[in-house]
């Protein structure tokens, strides 16, 4: 997904389009390592708006996922959806400021991203964005029961024997512990 920048008009541009979970490289990589396997391709429409010499982008992407449950580990789908803004700035050529490193950071700080040639590729940003947009810490139901602690047991599919007598293990270390009368 690109556009150049003498297609731009001064009034601003909306795009759309589909992209292929195939030819995002680093969403592969994702599901290569089993965190997050993309089931669906990314509907993206971006609201692009020529500001000061900048580029203003307002996106939405939508898309469906394959994840891991955290708590009870069961592979489960769910829509993944993003609202961003960022803006493009040229890169500063020459670069006479201190370590770019640094300059980077602070620019990424600001939600602006540096390009530079006659045309911006959104690709690596929209990437980053379905990225952020996959929950840190997924589960298949806001109230999924987990697995029990002790013997493994799905607690979503009934209750194990194990569970009535135990003691939460973060608690477990304190049974034994002696208090000074
Ligand atoms: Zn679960
Ligand atoms: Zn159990």
């Amino acid at each position: 997904m690109r556009l150049r920048i003498s297609d731009m008009p001064a009034a601003g541009i909306s795009l759309t389009d589909t992209l292929e979970a195939a030819n995002l490289p680093q969403l592969t990589v994702l599901a290569r390592e089993g965190a997050c396997r993309l089931t669906a391709s990314v509907d993206v429409t971006l609201y692009i708006t020529p500001v000061a010499g900048m580029y203003r982008v307002e996106g939405k992407l939508r898309t469906e996922a394959a994840l891991t449950c955290s708590r009870c580990l069961a592979d489960f789908e769910t829509a993944l959806a993003s609202h961003f803004h960022v803006t493009y700035t040229r890169e500063i050529p020459g670069g006479e400021e201190a370590p770019g490193e640094a300059r980077e950071l602070d620019a990424e700080e600001m939600g602006l991203v540096p390009f530079n040639g006659e045309e911006i590729d959104f690709k690596d940003m929209l990437q980053e964005q379905i990225i952020l947009a996959i929950p840190m810490q997924p589960l298949c139901h806001t109230d999924c029961q987990g697995l029990c602690s002790y013997c493994g047991t799905d607690l979503n599919r009934g209750e194990c024997n194990c569970r009535a007598d135990t003691v939460d293990p973060r608690l477990a270390a304190l049974k034994n512990l002696k208090l000074p009368e």
